[in-house]
């Protein structure tokens, strides 16, 4: 063995080489959140509760979404429209509350197949952003529910269908 041999110098510049060259090299990660992948049209993403041409929430706490679930994400707890909520509620039966917990989703999508009221869809062009905590990943109405103004935020909900 030669000096520089049992010095390990041969194997720290192989190893030196090799460092450079992935340093040079386009980086296969991203810094996400920040930045993000392109999305394909089909891309599953975030769900959101639909309201109707006259601003009324869609869902009739049917509970078909929850059953079609394979990951038991979805709960809800159902209510009777009360009189003079008929603005708020399209139909007699609507969700009181309404939940979906992010870190059970697997986003296939069934809830939104099951739906016959076509009130719960996934939007193309958002993922649930990154938390700390485990609670931020349960979304209740207040996050999945299209907003009232949605004349304007319509433009950036996207639907897959
Ligand atoms: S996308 Fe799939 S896993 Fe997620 S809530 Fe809907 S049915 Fe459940
Ligand atoms: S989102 Fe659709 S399937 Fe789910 S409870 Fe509401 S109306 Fe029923």
């Amino acid at each position: 063995m030669t000096m520089a041999e049992k010095m390990y110098l041969p194997a720290v510049f192989q190893g030196l080489s090799i460092t450079m060259r992935h340093f040079f090299k386009k980086k296969a990660t991203i810094q996400y959140p920040e930045q993000q992948r392109p999305i394909g049209k089909e891309f599953r993403g975030l769900h959101v509760l639909r309201r109707d041409e006259q601003n009324r929430e869609r869902c009739t706490a049917c509970g078909l979404c929850a059953v079609a679930c394979p990951a038991e994400a979805i709960t809800m707890v159902a209510g009777e429209r009360k009189k003079g909520e008929e603005n708020l509620y399209r139909e007699e039966k609507y969700a009181v509350t309404y939940e979906i917990n992010m870190l059970r989703c697997i986003f296939c999508g069934l809830c939104e197949e099951a739906c016959p009221k076509e009130a719960v869809f996934l939007q193309n062009n958002k993922m649930a952003p990154p938390r700390y905590e485990r609670d931020e990943f349960i979304y209740g109405k207040d996050r999945l529910l299209e907003p009232l103004d949605a004349g304007n935020s319509k433009e950036n909900i996207k639907y897959r269908y």
